[in-house]
């Protein structure tokens, strides 16, 4: 009863960032949800259906990337309800996510906690900003200090930041609103709102202060619905309709609106600004830092004591709780008498909860802040304090230290480690300390084979097997120090040091570089690879190679599965590099930056070259498995100094580009930056005609001109050596674009995005060099293909001959097949060279033929791993 612990399920690395999972028996609560979290926790041992909380540090990509994947895994692994607490900027955060992540299955509450200082309000005892049975968590606000302030003073203004980590100046920038009430989505939307937003020209854009929070939760309502569905059998109603009361909180108020009462479309309305007149200073946002405290454990009831006391019946109860009970007993003597029994009498002394500390502490300017709420609160100062009369009563077991550049071999930051009991373990995720090694090391361990194959082809993943920095180099710091690698364990109740989970699955890939070896390959894998390269060196010797247009053009599949990440297959990305030219990021779903390292280095030469070079990023549709990956991108190239030397095109829908805007008011995306994002509407470049925006336009938006947008293309091709640039109506289930790439020398690529097979494409894409095509199912299942609006591997071949494509790249499988999909096309000629993408692949247009050939080898590769991807959700739901 009662134990729970603490375990890392990611670390600070290019794939992700630090996730920690607190664990009780009957419910999970998670710290941070980066890009790539999700993906490793379907691959971890650890399971999503008991998830209850999820807190996050920061609202932005870098602590929240993976939260909208996070959300439908849990509903699709049926979790009932989800509360998410996070700082101010969280709601806003969460309904930037509004038009790709819904669900109506599972009820979550968002909870964005007081943003005043801790040391603002010194006597008060704070309240917890969660609470349940198992835990109460108490969060602490960071702001980094501006010079000349001594933020140790009680003040009830946040105090300014700044964008870096050099040393803080005072700014003149605007500080975000205290709100220090708790803001929950969860409480009925204001009827004065209701009423607004009927009016006809109602713009929520126009929204201010609380109106524009409530808007907010508002979208947050209309994405969950809040209520479990009906259950068609009547006998499980009922106990749904009491889970669905017991869950809104409190009980007494009315239900949300089901349904908005008002013009549906409002809902893709641009969301109002953070602040009104011009948007908040995203770095003025605070950080959060999290007191979890475990439930106390009350002591032992001693029934012989108990008897001998004559303690009976309902009396023991209340003496369990910690009650005095009073009663009569015989005297001995044919009276009675009173007696009073203490609970210490005959209740063992119970335990005080223990309790973790997780902070996030982005630079060494938020390090001030951090020490007054430790010495400024009476609170918080027990849990961080060398007495041991405190720590009897507050054990503090553990503390999480999130650090960002700087700030672990600041000598205050040290001093405030060192403040607390020396019993107290100190794990520390830090990108500058943690060595860069691959998470997914299924997908790098089938690359490693396929690597002696083809080494050009197959190129080896980048990982950096030690850390910049050894932490055990940094004196002064605590002796229980240590880093927070992932699968790091720490059992708080019963109390344990650290230790490395045995229950992890095991790493099959970094163990190999860090030999300097590669994985061995059977012997009739071996025997197969052997033929397929002497064939294909055969047929190179005799004949001349002769050079085709766009031969020199690179395809890097990023990710090649569909709808969720697998072991095997990140979601959709697929890089196109055209040699003195640029190149074209097509798709890029949630992972992709990391893909991105993996596959070039983070080195000047590696991921950061492919971001001078890349000059258009183009989104097909509003499915999460296709952007969810587009704000880390931008943040990452802003940050770039010097800047880019040319601007980066995003070709999307608006509510791509709507998205970006409302990000950018939390995060620096480059839009204002020399040689920034420049956006581009894709319905204007329709390969037939501009398709209108009809109802969502609820403005006279200045992205949404489509003259602009036809102008910006024509820029963007001249600057890529493109003749044209088409995009064309597919067949999905919701406004879905396809892309026809033609270039002046002479070489042309289609990308198919997600369809069932459509005329269109063959028409606009007519006797392209290689078509991209996605293959989300075997050639048996047309029907579900039909269902979900997506195509067989067959009807992907057939598109490609009636095109009279040149090649045929099949890529976006579905997660049911997680090694190589089916065999397809069988006994067909004259058709497309085909060719299967894989995540890290780098293929030479000219050399599809060399990937064609291999197949069979890869088929064999494959057939070793076995379909061991057990995924816990209903993949039917997912497109
Ligand atoms: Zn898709
Ligand atoms: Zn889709």
């Amino acid at each position: 009863m009662s134990a729970w612990n603490v375990s890392v399920l990611t670390g600070a690395t290019s794939d992700t960032e630090p996730t920690l999972l607190v664990n009780f028996g009957t419910a999970k609560y998670i710290f941070n949800a980066s890009e790539g979290m999700g993906r490793a926790w379907l691959q971890s041992h650890h399971s999503i259906r008991k998830t209850k909380g999820l807190f996050v540090t920061a609202a932005g990509t870098h602590r929240c990337g993976g939260v909208p994947g996070l959300l439908m895994l849990c509903a699709d692994a049926a979790v009932p309800a989800i509360d998410i607490v996070g700082p101010y900027g969280l709601m806003h955060y969460l309904a930037t996510m509004r038009s790709y992540t819904y669900r109506s299955t599972m009820v979550v509450k968002a909870v964005e906690a007081p943003t005043a200082l801790v040391s603002a309000q010194p006597a008060a005892s704070p309240s917890p900003v969660f609470k349940d049975e198992n835990l109460s968590v108490y969060s602490i606000p960071l702001y980094p200090s501006v010079d000349g302030v001594d933020i140790g003073e009680p003040s009830t203004r946040p105090l300014k930041r700044k964008r870096s980590a050099s040393p803080p100046t005072a700014s003149k920038r605007s500080t975000p609103p205290l709100i220090d009430r708790t803001v929950e989505s969860t409480s009925p939307v204001s009827p004065t709102l209701s009423v607004q937003a009927r009016r006809e020209n109602f713009n929520p854009t126009s929204l201010t202060g609380a109106d524009a929070q409530e808007w907010r939760k508002l979208m947050l309502q209309e994405m969950f619905p809040m209520q479990p569905p009906p259950k068609a059998d009547p006998s499980t109603s009922k106990g749904a309709k009491r889970r669905a009361n017991a869950l809104q909180e409190p009980a007494d108020e009315p239900p949300p609106p089901q349904n908005m009462t008002f013009a549906p479309d409002r809902k893709y309305a641009r969301l109002p600004g953070l602040v009104a007149g011009g948007g908040v200073d995203p770095a003025t946002l605070p950080t959060l830092g999290y007191l979890c405290v475990g439930p106390s454990v009350r002591g032992k009831f001693d029934v012989k004591k108990a008897e001998e006391l004559g303690v009976r019946g309902p009396m023991r109860g209340r003496l369990t709780k910690g009650e005095t009970v009073t009663f009569e007993v015989d005297d001995g003597q044919g009276g009675k008498i009173q007696r009073t029994v203490r609970p210490e009498e005959c209740v063992g002394p119970s335990e005080a909860p223990q309790a973790v500390l997780i902070l996030d502490v982005p630079t060494p300017a938020h390090i001030p802040s951090l020490l007054a709420s430790f010495t400024d609160s009476p609170f918080f100062a027990k849990y961080r304090s060398k007495d041991e009369n405190f720590r009897k009563e507050h054990p503090l077991h553990a503390v999480y230290h999130l650090c960002g550049e700087g700030v672990l071999e600041d000598e205050r930051y040290k001093k405030f480690m060192n403040g607390f009991s020396d019993e107290t373990h100190h794990l520390i995720s830090s990108r500058e300390h943690t060595a860069d090694k691959i998470t997914f090391t299924r997908s790098a361990l089938v690359q490693a084979k396929l690597h002696q194959l083809d080494a050009e082809m197959f190129p080896l993943p980048k990982s950096k097997q030690s850390p910049p920095r050894d932490i055990t180099s940094i004196t002064g710091l605590p002796a229980k120090a240590a880093p927070a690698e992932p699968n790091t364990l720490l059992h708080v109740r019963p109390v344990r040091p650290p230790v490395q989970d045995e229950l992890a699955r095991e790493d099959e890939f970094n163990p190999f570089v860090a030999a300097g070896s590669l994985p061995e390959l059977s012997d009739s894998v071996r025997e197969k690879v052997a033929a397929v390269k002497a064939a294909v060196a055969e047929r190179m010797g005799r004949n001349s190679p002769a050079t085709a247009p766009g031969d020199d053009v690179v395809i890097t599949p990023l990710g090649t599965g569909s709808a969720v990440p697998t072991k095997m297959r990140n979601v959709s990305g697929t890089l196109i590099q055209i040699p003195g030219h640029g190149s074209i990021l097509l798709d890029c779903g949630e992972g992709t930056w990391g893909q991105l390292v993996r596959s070039f280095g983070d080195e000047p030469d590696g991921v950061w070259q492919v971001m001078r070079d890349l000059k258009c990023i183009f989104l097909s549709h509003m499915h999460g498995d296709h952007h969810m990956g587009l704000s880390k991108i931008l943040m990452m190239r802003a940050k770039m100094d010097p800047p880019p030397p040319e601007p980066l095109y995003v070709v999307g829908l608006r509510s791509h580009l709507m998205y970006i805007l409302e990000r950018q008011e939390l995060e620096d995306h480059g839009l204002s930056n020399p040689n920034g994002v420049v956006m581009i509407l894709s319905d204007a470049l329709n390969w037939r005609f501009p398709r209108p925006y009809g109802r969502n336009q609820v403005e006279d938006e200045p992205f949404m001109n489509q003259d602009r947008s036809y102008e910006h293309a024509k820029a963007m091709c001249r600057a890529l050596g493109l003749s044209s640039f088409t995009t064309v109506d597919v067949a999905h289930r919701i406004r879905c674009y396809g892309v026809v790439i033609r270039h002046n020398d002479g070489w042309g690529i289609t990308f198919s995005a997600d369809t069932m097979p459509t005329d269109n494409l063959v028409k606009a894409g007519r006797d392209v060099t290689l078509l991209i095509h996605e293959s989300s199912m075997s050639p048996e299942e047309e029907d579900l293909a039909r269902e979900k609006a997506h195509s067989t591997s067959a009807q992907a071949i057939d598109i490609g001959r009636r095109m009279r494509a040149k090649y045929l790249l099949l890529t976006h499988f579905s997660a049911r097949y997680p090694g190589m999909p089916p065999r397809q096309g069988d006994g067909f000629s004259g058709g497309p060279i085909i060719g299967i993408a894989f995540d890290f692949a780098r293929i030479r247009m000219g050399d599809m033929w060399k990937l064609n050939a291999y197949l069979p080898a890869i088929q064999h590769t494959f057939n070793e791993f076995g379909e061991d991807d057990e995924v816990e959700i209903d993949l039917t739901k997912l497109q």
